[in-house]
């Protein structure tokens, strides 16, 4: 292999390392890196490698379990392009079993990984691992030094890794040219190593790695378990961790059996043809990724291979609470290897929401996550994914509206979310969001304008959605409502105050006002005209009387307002104006509009003046009356408590 087939198979293969733990990472190793680069243009201290294994030990890597992908993914390319040379012809012995094997041998204290794959000679392994930490580290930055990424890209990866958990690593291997020698490398550690003939009959490398004192845990067949399911599950190449067991019941344990264990599917579903997957198949794949979930709503197969290469399966999930979100979310593979389940700046934030799996060898991992956001490739990728996304709604609501208005309670928060965040999501999700009414019936933006027109336009021609947020609380104001032939809107969802706001700026002449934010004549106003008033004076005693009788309630402040809203309207109504209302619901959610939340609660007690009760209260107001009529309003709103409801009920009883 050339130096230049070296550097490919890097940018192919040597991204796959930690993501989180990288922007530490880098900065640290940089610093460190540097500060020496200047002492040695100082002329005195040479930078020598017996600086550099402590730093892959100790800086290199704050996630020391990364190890094992490292290893286990250089036996798997190896692998691999020893099935390219044997396609090619140009293999003259038969490939045989090419399973990776990773075993314990604990009285050793070594945890080794084997592969049969190209192995290496004398001359390439001076090459790919002696120059990179043995060859003077001057040379070293002196050629990466204008590129900060390959030192990373390239020193922070891969094979040195093992260093981190091991006082010796040994490389016993063989290559497949013909004629090959095998050879044994070894290295303690310190920056000298030893180079010597082997025995070994078998193409291939095993490296063998003497496991620290202080990483015993490494030698625990669940510890090394684990780690293999994290980042190998889906490895291409067959991988097999001891043999699988079974219960003997003489023994009354369970033992080993001559069956490998392999531990990873080496077709996942996301590399296979949608057209010969099934439903089902993507609810099984699912269950294995996310075994604790319910089923999915729906599935996406991505696949693009230009201009980016990016497979993957999202999935909308059925999220019963946040915790879901929190632990469930999308893995992020390189060529089917783990590298996060941190995929924040590569799909937009709101499809972080979705599970799954996103596999993309173009995403550059080796970066830190400011660059990512502005790479092109992500940013393409980004938008190709939001894309896909409203593609799928669509094409659901379009061919089976019925079942996407099933499942649309569990999916409007993560429809309502990308509305919010992302205008080009929204642009395409306000042809299939629904907005739903209070006796459950759905509607796009669409149709419920064409619903509303005629009864809901006010004189000054906006068009006024009216909206409960709580069908029981706001009973009696949805009822008006619907009596007066309006309908009510049920924005009960976490976002929904926000949609409100969104709604109003998006749709042309359009407001939104709460059911119970006025009395219901005066939701929709129509008309200029004004009703017969009360005399001044007559006004003024009856606010009087029903303010002296109002309960003193913290936080909250009455206004007292009579209004003639006809005979068959209720005697008092309270309302809450939207917009003060509006204020405090937004000063919960900024800090800084903490102002607003400070204020007391302003509640309008409308006095009806066409009902008899009131036209009665206003010559001879009687107390019981007077009491009883607040108390009905402050009940129906849920502020009647404690010792002022016990009054209430016996003076109830005392009037019938
Ligand atoms: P990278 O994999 O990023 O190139 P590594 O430090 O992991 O960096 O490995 C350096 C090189 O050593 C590899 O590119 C490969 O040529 C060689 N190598 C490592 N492991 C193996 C292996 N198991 N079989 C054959 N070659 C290997």
């Amino acid at each position: 292999m050339t130096t230049h087939d070296k550097m490919s198979v890097t940018n192919a293969t040597g991204i796959f390392f930690d993501f989180k733990s990288h922007a530490e990472t880098k900065i640290s190793f940089l610093k460190l890196l540097k500060n020496k680069n200047n002492m040695a243009q100082q002329g005195n201290i040479g930078v020598t490698t017996e600086n550099i294994f402590p730093v892959i030990k100790k800086f290199l890597y704050s996630d020391h379990d990364i190890f094992i992908r490292e290893i286990v993914s250089n036996a798997v390319d190896a692998t691999q392009k020893l099935k390219t040379l044997a396609s090619k012809g140009e293999l003259k012995e038969e490939a045989g079993d090419l399973t990776v094997r990773v075993s314990i041998d604990k009285d050793k204290g070594t945890l080794t990984v084997s592969d049969r794959g190209i192995g290496m000679t004398e001359e390439e392994i001076d090459k790919y691992i002696n120059q990179i930490a043995f060859s003077g580290a001057n040379d070293f930055l002196d050629k990466y030094k204008e590129d900060a990424n390959a030192i990373i890209g390239h020193f922070g990866l891969g094979f040195y890794s093992s260093f981190m958990v091991s006082k010796k690593v040994e490389i016993i291997t063989k290559s497949w040219q013909e004629g090959s020698k095998a050879v044994k490398w070894s290295c303690d550690g310190s920056p000298s190593f030893t180079i010597e003939d082997a025995e070994k009959t078998d193409r291939g490398t095993d490296i063998v790695m003497y496991i620290d004192d202080d990483c015993k845990d490494f030698l625990e067949k669940y510890k090394i378990s684990e780690l293999l399911n994290k980042y190998c599950k889906f490895l291409p190449v067959p991988v097999a961790f001891g043999k699988k067991t079974k219960w003997d019941d003489k023994e009354k344990k369970s033992v080993d059996t001559d069956e490998d264990d392999i531990i990873n599917d080496t077709t996942p579903l996301w590399t296979r043809k949608p057209s010969e997957l099934k439903d089902e198949d993507y609810k099984e794949f699912y269950k294995k990724l996310y075994p604790m979930s319910d089923e999915p709503l729906f599935w996406i197969h991505l696949n693009v291979d230009y201009p980016f290469n990016l497979t993957g399966i999202l999935y909308f999930p059925k999220v019963k609470s946040n915790l879901d979100i929190q632990k469930n979310k999308i893995n992020l593979y390189c060529n089917q290897v783990f590298v996060t389940d941190n995929v924040e700046g590569i799909v937009p934030d709101f499809m972080t929401l979705l599970h799954g799996v996103i596999d993309s060898p173009d995403i550059p991992l080796n970066v830190s996550r400011s660059y990512l956001q502005s790479d092109s490739n992500v940013k393409k990728i980004s938008t190709y994914i939001s894309k896909k996304v409203s593609d799928r709604l669509s094409s659901i609501f379009k061919s089976d509206r019925k079942q996407f208005e099933e499942k649309w309670d569990d999916i409007k928060i993560f429809i309502n979310y990308g509305m919010l965040s992302e205008s080009d999501f929204y642009d395409k999700a306000k042809a299939f969001a629904l907005l739903k009414d209070t006796q459950g019936k759905k509607y796009t933006f669409e149709e419920y304008q064409t619903l509303i027109k005629g009864e809901q336009t006010d004189k000054d021609g906006n068009l006024i959605y009216l909206y409960a947020n709580n069908k029981d609380d706001q009973y009696s104001y949805i009822d008006a409502a619907n009596a007066k032939g309006y309908n009510v809107l049920l924005m009960d969802g976490q976002l929904d105050p926000a949609m409100c706001n969104m709604y109003e700026e998006k749709f042309e002449k359009s407001r939104f006002t709460r059911v119970d934010s006025d009395v219901v004549d005066k939701l929709i106003v129509k008309s200029d005209e004004k009703k017969e008033e009360l005399p001044e004076d007559d006004k003024k005693a009856l606010t009087e009387t029903f303010k002296n009788a109002l309960p003193k309630l913290e936080k909250i402040e009455f206004n007292v307002e009579p209004q003639a809203l006809g005979e068959t309207a209720a005697p008092v109504i309270m309302t809450q104006s939207e917009y003060m209302r509006r204020m405090k619901d937004m000063s919960r959610l900024q800090p800084g509009m903490a102002f607003y939340g400070e204020m007391p609660t302003m509640l309008n007690l409308v006095l009806n003046t066409d009902h008899p009760l009131i036209k009665a209260s206003i010559k001879d107001a009687k107390t019981e009356v007077v009491s009883q009529l607040i108390d009905l309003a402050l009940l129906q709103n849920g502020l009647l408590r404690g010792e002022a409801l016990n009054k209430f009920v016996k003076r109830s009883i005392e009037l019938i």
